[in-house]
Formats: C-alpha cells, sequence, structure tokens
C-alpha cells in the first residue's frame, strides 16, 4: 500500500493544503502512479539539471533522503562534464549520496528528474535517461511540456522543492533539518528571496514549515548571497566596466580568460545578472558566461513586459517569463546580434 498523505496524522497541523493541492494541474492518478513506481523499485535514479542551481540540487537530495530512508538503493548526479557541486551548495547536506555521470546507472529501473525543462538540461545523463524503464519528471517550467514516461509538472509552482516537498510527504517522509535546508536552499533560490511574484501565501508557508524544523535561514542566505572569494570582486568590476546599455537592453560578459586570472570558478558568476538588472532604464538584461570549455551561458532576466523565455527558447533554450537562458556557441558580438533579433522579434 502507498500512503495516502491525506490519511496521516503526522501531517503538520499548520500545513492547511499542500503546495500544489487544489487548483494543481498535477492529477491524483499522476502521483498515486509515482508512489506505485517508486514503491516497486530497489533503485532509484535521480538527476537534476546541469550546472544546477538550489531548486535543482536541493528538490534532488529533499527526495533522496526521503527514499535513503525508505531503504530504496539511491544514486543522484547531474550531467556535467566537469562533475562539481558549486561552492555555493556546497553547505547542502547529502551530498555523500551523489555520483558523476560516469558511475550512473545505464539503464535505470527508475530515474526521477528534478527542474529540467527541457531533455537537454539532463546533460550526460541524457542517455541514460533515454535507457531508462520509466522516467518521473519533477518541474515547474511552464515551457516543459513534459518529456518522461510520467510527468510531475506544476508551472504554477514557484520552485521545483515545492513539489519535492509534496513527494516528501506522499512518500510517508517527515521534514526534517536536512530535507529541509535542502527544500528552503530550492525555494529561497527560485523567488530570489521571497521577492519575485511567484512569492504566494504558499510559498511562505511552505517556508514557515521548513524554518520550524530549526533552521538557520541566516546561514543559509550567507552562504547562498553574501560571501564570495576575493577575485569575485575584480572580475565583477571587468564586467560593470564594460556594461553597456542600448536602449531597453542593458547586457555584459564575462570571459574565462578573466575569470583564470582570479581563478574563479564559473559557478561564482551567478549573482552577476542580479546587479546588472538593477538598470532603471533597462527592461532586459543579459550576462553571457564563458564556460570552462569555452561556451557561453546565457543569463536572461526581464522587468515583465518582454518574455525572455520565447527569446531564448527561439535560441535553443528556455526557462520562465522573467527569468531564461540559453546556450550560445558563437562570439560575444554574434551571440549578441542574434539575442538582438530575436528580441526586437518577440517584443
Ligand atoms: P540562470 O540565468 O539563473 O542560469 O537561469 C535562469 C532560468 O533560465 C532558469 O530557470 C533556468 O531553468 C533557465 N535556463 C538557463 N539556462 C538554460 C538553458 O541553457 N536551457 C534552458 N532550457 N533553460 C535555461
Ligand atoms: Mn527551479
Amino acid at each position: 500500500m502507498t500512503p495516502d498523505v491525506r490519511d496521516r496524522t503526522d501531517r503538520p497541523a499548520s500545513i492547511g493544503r499542500l503546495p500544489g493541492e487544489g487548483g494543481c494541474p498535477i492529477p491524483e492518478s499522476s502521483w498515486d502512479r509515482a508512489l506505485r513506481l517508486i514503491g516497486q523499485a530497489d533503485e532509484v535514479a535521480l538527476a537534476c539539471h546541469v550546472n544546477p542551481d538550489g531548486d535543482a540540487l536541493g528538490s534532488m537530495l529533499a527526495v533522496a533522503f526521503v527514499l535513503r530512508s525508505m531503504g530504496k538503493r539511491v544514486v543522484a548526479s547531474f550531467g556535467d562534464r566537469i562533475f562539481a557541486v558549486p561552492r555555493l551548495l556546497g553547505f547542502l547536506p547529502g551530498q555523500e549520496m551523489l555520483v558523476p555521470p560516469e558511475e550512473y546507472p545505464a539503464a535505470p529501473d527508475l530515474m526521477i528528474v528534478f527542474d529540467c525543462s527541457t531533455f537537454e538540461r539532463v546533460g550526460l545523463l541524457g542517455a541514460n535517461a533515454a535507457s531508462a524503464r520509466e522516467v518521473i519528471v519533477v518541474d515547474h517550467h511552464p515551457s516543459n511540456t513534459g518529456f518522461g514516461t510520467l510527468d510531475l509538472i506544476d508551472a504554477d509552482a514557484a520552485a521545483t522543492a515545492m513539489l519535492a516537498e509534496q513527494l516528501v510527504y506522499r512518500l510517508g517522509g517527515r521534514l526534517d533539518r536536512d530535507i529541509a535546508t535542502c527544500l528552503y536552499a530550492g525555494l529561497v533560490t527560485d523567488t530570489g528571496s521571497f521577492r519575485y511574484s511567484s512569492t504566494t501565501p504558499a510559498v511562505h508557508q511552505m517556508a514557515a514549515r521548513l524554518v520550524a524544523t530549526g533552521l538557520r535561514t541566516d546561514e543559509i542566505a550567507r552562504e547562498l548571497w553574501d560571501r564570495s572569494p576575493f577575485g569575485y570582486l575584480k572580475v565583477l568590476a571587468n564586467a560593470l566596466e564594460r556594461v553597456t546599455l542600448e536602449g531597453r537592453l542593458v547586457w555584459t560578459y564575462v570571459s574565462r580568460v578573466d575569470r583564470a586570472a582570479y581563478g574563479l570558478p564559473y559557478s561564482e558568476l551567478e549573482g552577476i545578472i542580479d546587479i546588472v538588472r538593477r538598470a532603471d532604464e533597462a527592461e532586459v538584461a543579459v550576462v553571457l558566461k564563458e564556460d570552462d570549455h569555452g561556451d557561453w551561458q546565457v543569463s536572461t532576466r526581464s522587468k515583465g513586459t518582454v518574455d525572455v523565455a520565447a527569446v531564448c527558447a527561439a535560441l535553443g533554450g528556455g526557462g520562465h517569463h522573467n527569468a531564461a537562458g540559453y546556450t550560445s556557441y558563437e562570439t560575444v558580438e554574434e551571440t549578441m546580434a542574434k539575442f538582438r533579433r530575436e528580441l526586437r522579434r518577440v517584443s
């Protein structure tokens, strides 16, 4: 028998309704099927998107904890060619469950994929997913059309972590501090610390449940946003030195040569877009970040009137209306020329 969360006596009294319950586009039959598939599996292989952020890694590790406590064999990974957890996510518990892609089961019986808006975002583990018997996609990107054998997608959820929390409860798990830390990392990351319009009452209610486990939210915030190696300041200075305002577009770039001068890892660049998008004059902000392979990861943000997800989708990526991205294999100039063209087309 799969546990039914609605019958559970240990469901927190404060929970009201579970995230996504009522108005949730995920049918109960899909949740039931997910629980059945997980119930039948001895081993569950988890994955999240390449270059993982707090929502991707946090959601995956939270569910990994529960599956492990159910006695399942658990492997978790993400399909980057250079497999490393970003420094700013180093505080997340459960990393002993991570394996590099080459140690991942080639054809898992059951694979669960978190926060991946497209199959491409599964990266190197795409081959494993293609060979898996069942693939459950857990995601909140509106652009996700569903590439699993079972899709648990709620485009109204502020973070995949909201769906992961629901999965935790539905599997009969309890929030402990480790699980709550992972879920909180997802929730604060994707809501921009509860600032974005996706921050609904349900988001705050979930945060309350998580914080009630004894989380040190101050320490988590510091880990995520308030510290960097010294070299970050120099690389940021360089990026801001060449920041450009073109009408309603503000943009800059960071090359790997810029980073190499200070030994700064690629993953340290995530916050630069939040500084660049401050410019009042701009509606759209773009930061081109050259990764260690020489490819450009393009981060885009909109203040609301432009759908950057549509722009990025046309350029091979995706994301949300106000935050999206893609990978470019061309030069900075060529990349920006194509971006401007798509931006004109969409807006
Ligand atoms: P960020 O700029 O923070 O890396 O990404 C912003 C949003 O765009 C995230 O929601 C992420 O899922 C999406 N995104 C970033 N890069 C890519 C990409 O290469 N492909 C797709 N499909 N989405 C991306
Ligand atoms: Mn997310």
